[in-house]
């Protein structure tokens, strides 16, 4: 880098007070978007006709809308990538819109929609749940569980997992959406995630037993209860019999259940059949979709 310019005394007193102005008009445009009266994204149009918010901080920017704040603001820059240093006019196009997208007033959005993935014991609905976690319209819900984890299962990623007290302490707070017993276990959905994500616009699919559907429905009847089945009876067996990381005991107890739960096909509101996972991933989507 170069030495800076020498500047006259009149010019740098003349620098000094654009700097000065400058500041003073970031400083408005955010109490303006403190107050409600300016969304990010008035801001981000405005600065592409006007160098003084140009070079405001994005940080600062995300820091003055009202209930943010710094810890929050720094959150929300770091998972959408953008350096807490970056100026509005050096963000990308991709950082431009989930900047815009993370903060569309909740009235102008159209929330997601909540759907409901439930059937028997082994017919692959965590398989397709996989699946949509690798990238789709969906927000994956983690549930919770009291079952000790499968040797290939991480915490935090395929469930949280509780001990018996915390599972308890978790009920008696209300955090769950919906919970239920299922082959000696507990499990439930944790209900803020899902509640955050279907008010920012995003769809939520859940992988839940049946009994656990059922409750959503009731508690949130516009959502959309699907019902996988097997492509047959023998091949939900063979599915259970082989699985390798249940006990004998626990595969027999599982078997049982699923000649209950296959009856209860008909509270669903949409049955698909589970012969291709691509097929019933794109059903998944277009139901969110429609
Ligand atoms: P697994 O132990 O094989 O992972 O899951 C057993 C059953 O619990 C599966 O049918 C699965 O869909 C269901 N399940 C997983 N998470 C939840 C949940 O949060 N709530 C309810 N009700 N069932 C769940």
């Amino acid at each position: 880098m170069g030495a800076p310019p020498q500047l006259t005394p009149e010019e740098r007193a003349l620098a000094l007070a654009k700097a000065k102005q400058s500041r003073q008009q970031r400083a408005a445009v955010k109490a303006r978007v403190k107050s409600g009266e300016l969304s990010i994204s008035d801001v981000i149009s405005m600065s592409e006709s006007d160098e003084a918010l140009a070079k405001m901080r994005v940080l600062e920017l995300v820091e003055s809308v009202n209930g943010v704040g710094k810890v929050r603001a720094k959150t929300i820059l770091e998972r959408l990538n953008i350096s807490l240093t970056r100026r509005l006019q050096g963000l990308g196009r991709h950082q431009l819109e989930s900047l815009e997208k993370e903060f569309v007033p909740r009235t102008a959005m159209a929330p997601g929609k909540l759907v409901v993935l439930s059937g028997p014991g082994g017919v692959g609905k965590s398989t397709v749940a996989k699946e949509l976690k690798k990238g789709s319209p969906f927000f994956v819900s983690i549930s919770a569980t009291t079952r000790a984890p499968r040797f290939n299962e991480v915490d935090g990623v395929d469930y949280h997992f509780y001990s018996n007290e915390e599972f308890d302490s978790a009920i008696a707070r209300n955090e769950f959406l919906e919970w239920a017993e299922f082959a000696g276990n507990r499990y439930g959905t944790p209900r803020k995630a899902v509640e955050d994500s279907l008010r920012s616009g995003k769809s939520v699919l859940l992988e839940i037993e049946i009994s656990g559907a059922k409750q959503v429905k009731a508690k949130v009847p516009e959502s959309i209860l699907v019902f996988l089945e097997p492509p047959t009876w023998e091949e939900l067996v063979s599915r259970l019999e082989g699985r390798g990381t249940d006990s004998a005991e626990r595969r027999a107890a599982r078997l049982a259940l699923a000649q209950e739960e296959m009856a209860a096909a008909s509270f669903f509101d949409k049955v698909l059949i589970n012969d291709r996972v691509e097929a019933v991933v794109s059903a998944l989507i277009e139901f969110a979709s429609a």
